[in-house]
């Protein structure tokens, strides 16, 4: 646990960095830091590894106020992850990772084959350990980041930035890697970012701090867009909030899902049930959802290739329903598309089943009426 009290940073020119700021950054979770540049988040950030020293106020780790370590200390147990990964360019990638722990006595066995380990579980190929980091894509360099600053197997990290210098597809693959190791080491990670979707996505708690260094709400993502403090935070959050907070409701237990009859490429359009709608899905032999099929308007008497309509997506079992509703609206047929982990159908729902899902998960008046429907994607 991270602990600010009544932290301040002015620096020597007058500027006041950081204001009073109190807040707790808990064991084993993600804080996100965010708000408009110059709000003082990675001043805030860097006073926690006494790379800043505060003015006044207290950080402690874990209860013990980090003025009585010492900076060696310090480093050992706090990792540090900076925009474009600063590593070091004239040392190969192992090296990189292997630099903290054999500057703490290491030896060069042992913290090389650490460093290798490291490298394979930030999902970087053993190929690239003697490379140098001129050689490797952004992506690949901040994975060098991350492995090096988990070297020291430090129970605190600290990231300002650490993503935001790729290109949105890889940062996009970036976190969602970060948040399956963070699975697994469980770490107390303070992560500054100014982008509003990181920081909902990444964090468990989000603290959202305005111009002067001040608080102006801590939060887990869900209560930010649902009840924002005050109209910095409901501006700063966005104007997209209602349909952002979706991704926070998960369709686990909130809606029934009903059997679709499917086609598969080839066969005939006898094979279907009487009744069915003028959408049909088309599914492969293993029941993976191929797309959707307009049967009024297939040329032959069997579905061909050509026409089955790619437009929908699929969302898995248990996603936000956020994605549910975006297969809803992006399907032809109305219908979201709900598979198991490995991409096999489950079943669909209507567009109206997933809003009224989406008002149960609210509180919404409205979704009642379907309440005695018994609620529970069937297992
Ligand atoms: P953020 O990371 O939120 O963009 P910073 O913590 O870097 O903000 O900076 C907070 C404020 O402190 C800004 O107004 C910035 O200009 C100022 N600042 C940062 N470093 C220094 C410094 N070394 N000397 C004087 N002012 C600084
Ligand atoms: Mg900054």
């Amino acid at each position: 646990m991270i602990t600010f009290d009544t932290v301040s940073k002015v620096y020597p020119d007058g500027t006041v960095a950081v204001d009073g700021l109190t807040l707790t950054a808990p064991n084993g979770k993600i804080t996100t830091l965010v708000g408009p540049s110059g709000c003082g988040k990675t001043t805030s950030m860097r006073m926690i590894n006494r790379l800043i020293e505060p003015s006044s106020g207290t950080i402690a780790l874990d209860g013990v106020d980090t003025q009585s370590l010492d900076r060696v200390a310090l480093r050992r147990k706090i990792g540090y992850v900076i925009q474009n990964a600063g590593l070091f360019p004239h040392r190969t990638v192992v090296d990189n990772v292997a630099a903290l722990p054999r500057l703490l006595g290491g030896g060069k066995k042992e913290t090389r084959s650490a460093a290798m380990e490291l490298l394979e579980r930030v999902g970087l190929d053993a190929k690239f350990a003697r490379r140098y980091p001129w050689q490797l894509s952004g992506g690949q360099q901040q994975r060098v980041g991350v492995a090096r600053a988990l070297a020291t197997d430090p129970p605190f990290l600290l990231m300002d930035e650490p993503f935001s210098a790729v290109d949105p597809i890889v940062r996009n693959q970036l976190q969602d890697e970060f948040l399956r190791l963070q699975a697994d080491i469980s770490k107390t990670i303070v992560m500054v970012t100014h982008d509003i979707d990181e920081a909902l996505k990444l964090g468990d708690q989000v603290v959202v701090l305005r111009e002067g260094g001040t608080l102006a709400q801590a939060a887990t993502p869900a209560e930010l867009l649902a009840a924002p403090n005050d109209a910095f935070v409901a501006d700063f959050v966005g104007s997209a909030r209602g349909y952002r907070a979706l991704g926070f409701h998960n369709s686990d237990d909130r809606l029934t899902l009903n059997d679709e009859p499917t086609i598969a490429v080839g066969q005939p359009l006898s094979v279907l049930p009487g009744g069915h709608g003028r959408w049909v899905l088309v599914v492969d032999s293993a029941r993976v959802p191929r797309g959707w099929v307009d049967t009024a308007n297939v040329a032959g008497d069997q579905v061909r290739e050509g026409d089955v309509n790619l437009s929908g997506t699929t969302a898995r079992r248990g996603d936000p329903l956020r994605d549910l509703l975006n297969s809803a609206l992006s399907s032809p047929s109305g219908r979201c598309v709900v598979t198991d982990e490995s991409g096999v159908l489950l079943g669909t729902a209507t567009d109206h089943d997933v809003i009224d899902a989406i008002r149960r998960a609210r509180g919404v008046d409205g979704g009642q009426e379907h309440s005695d429907r018994g609620i529970g994607i069937p297992s």
